[in-house]
């Protein structure tokens, strides 16, 4: 516990639904707004940030392939709608005083840079947050997968899940009031147990590379600052 940072660079993954707040679809300029502090907070600790944002808040691949939408159509239609939350995530952490740039590994060059991974850890060494778009740039793929690919490529010590709930349970605590949260699992419990985290690639990539993964609540005020100083409550996966 304390106030000092127990990680110097870390990749936050928020999902789409994160920055929907109340709404039935799209952005919540609040929640958007509210995210930023969070996240600012933690830069002011001096931890290297880089972010990860999904974007089922607008469109996902399968919901496009139920409709009858060849797959990888909707995937990259998936992969533009994690662009569209990345500008608002870059508008709203710019507007509280933090330099960003936006990463995209679908090139859109009028928009945002191109992914470049050494590029991307140098703008971390000086303090900018760098903003992940397009998952990994491949149909078939979700942006849980990406952030753990990314985490590992920056050399990140940590990958923090942002979720609806404080941390991992055995059921969804919000159908089971029973529901029991885990403080700490290992990466094959998540796999056996098929415990709802992170898809099964993401968790197996982390695992191989050993970066620790801190689910947490997006709804607790400074959750990010506490997980990452070992306080509040959160599960750790290792
Ligand atoms: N997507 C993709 N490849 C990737 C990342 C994302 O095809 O590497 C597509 C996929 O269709 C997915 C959508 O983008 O449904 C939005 O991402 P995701 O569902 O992971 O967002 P989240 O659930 O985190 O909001």
């Amino acid at each position: 516990a304390g106030d000092k940072p127990h990680y110097r660079r870390v990749l936050l993954k928020i999902s789409g639904e994160a920055l929907m707040g109340d709404r039935e679809y799209g952005l919540d300029p609040d929640m958007v707004a509210r995210t930023a502090s969070e996240i600012r907070a933690v830069c002011e600790m001096g931890v290297e940030v880089c972010l990860v944002i999904g974007g089922g808040n607008i469109f996902r691949g399968i919901s496009g392939a139920t409709a009858g939408m060849e797959r990888a159509t909707a995937d990259y239609m998936g992969m533009l709608a994690t662009v569209i939350n990345c500008l608002a995530m870059q508008n709203a952490l710019e507007r509280c005083g933090i330099t960003t740039r936006v990463q995209s590994a679908l090139h859109i060059h009028a928009v945002c840079e191109p992914y470049i991974r050494r590029r991307a850890i140098r703008h971390m060494e000086k303090g900018r947050v760098v903003i992940f778009a397009a998952g990994t740039g491949n149909p078939f793929f979700t942006t849980d997968t990406a952030a753990a690919l990314r985490a590992t490529e920056m050399g990140c010590d940590a990958l923090l899940k942002a979720t609806q709930v404080d941390g991992v349970y055995d059921s969804d605590p919000k159908r089971n009031k029973d529901a029991v949260r885990f403080d700490t699992l290992t990466y094959l419990d998540v796999l056996s147990k098929d415990l709802k985290v992170m898809d099964a690639s993401a968790i197996s990539l982390s695992r191989e590379n050993g970066i620790p993964i801190l689910v947490f609540s997006i709804h607790n005020h400074g959750a990010f600052r506490d997980v990452l100083c070992g306080r509040g409550l959160f599960t750790k996966i290792t």
